[in-house]
């Protein structure tokens, strides 16, 4: 009987979604995976500008004759087909990928996710249909985004509005917005170099304004794009949260409807840093950035509609509100930031929660009193600390708290 093979499969689309590095990326997933597992690829089928949803890498491409061979049993049984995620087999319809699948078992044939670590035999093929609906939800999604983006193009290159050119200050550009091109040199900096719209970002921005238009609050539109796990602004730019996920924040969604970048492409110049305290200075600077969006009048009524609902309302972070444990409790679920809510509006007791549960990323219901968890905590330092010293080191921590006051009122 012939030898199991191990076969790789790398494949990428001319998507503008893709990047050139796909391929690299692919490869060494599955080069590491397989070294891993102690075993060689010893054959590389790859498909390149083909795209899985129409099925052209099985109609067409090496994929497909790959396949063939499956099904004509030329592919000996226990042979590994690895890709680096479900989506790179297929993208076609649950039955047609079912019939794939169905020949792959028959031939014996073990498919391995390198991305995952997993490797899928026999019955077990067909959990790839579930990843498979998965990430068509998710295609859907963001091919609808894109089909946004390219309009908002369009818009901008018919000359409705322009962003007079201006030169690149800054690689730290709005969420939305990237800076582009260009050659850096040591002591020079950057020169040629340009702000555009942010390919996966732009979308995103021009959803999160109409969603607020249709009458979403921030947090429901959190709540929806880290349902869709739409990478967030700290994501998107690759970077990393201490507790883990980055996600969606209520705030920031209010924080990106408020900025009027959006709206003219300007920019408030400021002084000092984010340590020292940031003051503006001077008027705004419109026409730095490119206009992101591109239809008149969403801009406006995003904020109409945001203005309606936090009128007569205290401004977030003002309720002067404090917790005594800010930074110090995560939550048990999913590692997030503990938030107070302040009980000072509405009758309502201040309480914990966690922010991920709150948009949407932690499925942690629920909140605890802010009273019972500073008397829980207090109540067991004070058996082991002396309370004036816990009062004065709470006092230098900071100078906004009451925590004279609980202390007091806790009896210690
Ligand atoms: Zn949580």
């Amino acid at each position: 009987m012939a030898q199991p093979i191990n076969v790789g499969y790398v494949r990428w689309s001319s998507d503008a979604q893709e990047d050139g590095d796909s391929e690299r990326r692919q490869r060494s997933s599955i080069t590491k995976d397989a070294a891993h597992l102690g075993v060689t690829i010893s054959h590389w089928i790859q498909d390149k500008g083909l795209s899985a949803s129409s099925g052209e890498n099985i109609s067409k491409g090496e994929l497909g004759r790959f396949l063939a061979e499956v099904r004509t049993g030329q592919v000996p049984r226990g042979s590994m087909l690895f890709l680096d995620e479900a989506t790179r087999l297929t993208r076609l319809s649950p039955s047609k990928a079912m019939r794939i699948l169905a020949d792959l078992e028959d031939a014996g044939v073990t498919i391995r996710l390198s991305a995952r670590g997993q490797s899928m035999t026999g019955d077990g093929l067909y959990e790839l249909l579930g990843f498979l609906v998965e990430s068509a939800a998710g295609h859907a999604f963001t091919k609808e985004l894109g089909r946004k983006v390219h309009e908002a193009w369009l818009a901008k290159r018919d000359g409705a509005r322009k962003a007079p050119g201006k030169e690149v200050l800054t690689s730290n550009t709005p969420y939305g917005i990237a800076a582009v091109g260009g050659t850096y040199a040591i002591g020079k900096g950057w020169s040629g170099r340009r702000y555009e719209l942010h390919p996966q970002e732009a979308p995103v921005v021009v959803v999160l304004f109409e969603f607020a238009r249709d009458g979403h609050s921030p947090r429901q539109i959190a709540i929806k794009l880290n349902e869709k796990n739409v990478p967030s602004p700290h994501a998107s730019r690759g970077k990393k949260s201490k507790t883990g996920r980055c996600v969606w924040r209520t705030e920031t969604i209010r924080d990106i409807l408020r900025d009027r970048v959006y709206l003219d492409g300007s920019y408030q110049p400021c002084r000092g840093s984010s340590k020292t305290g940031k003051s503006k200075e001077g008027e705004r600077v419109v026409g730095q950035y490119p206009v992101l969006l591109s239809e008149a009048g969403l801009w406006e009524a995003a904020n109409a509609e945001i203005s309606k609902r936090f009128s007569g309302r205290p401004a977030p972070h003002t309720s002067g509100a404090a917790n005594l444990f800010t930074g110090l409790m995560k939550c048990a679920h999913c590692g997030g930031p503990i938030s107070l809510r302040s009980g000072s509006d509405k009758g309502r007791i201040a309480a914990l929660y966690c922010t991920n549960s709150r948009d949407g990323a932690c499925a942690a219901i629920g909140s605890v009193h802010r009273h019972l968890v500073e008397a829980a905590v207090l109540h067991a330092l004070a058996d082991r600390l002396n309370p004036e010293s816990i009062l004065a080191d709470l006092n230098r921590a900071s100078k906004v708290v009451d925590h004279k006051a609980t202390i007091e009122r806790l009896g210690l």
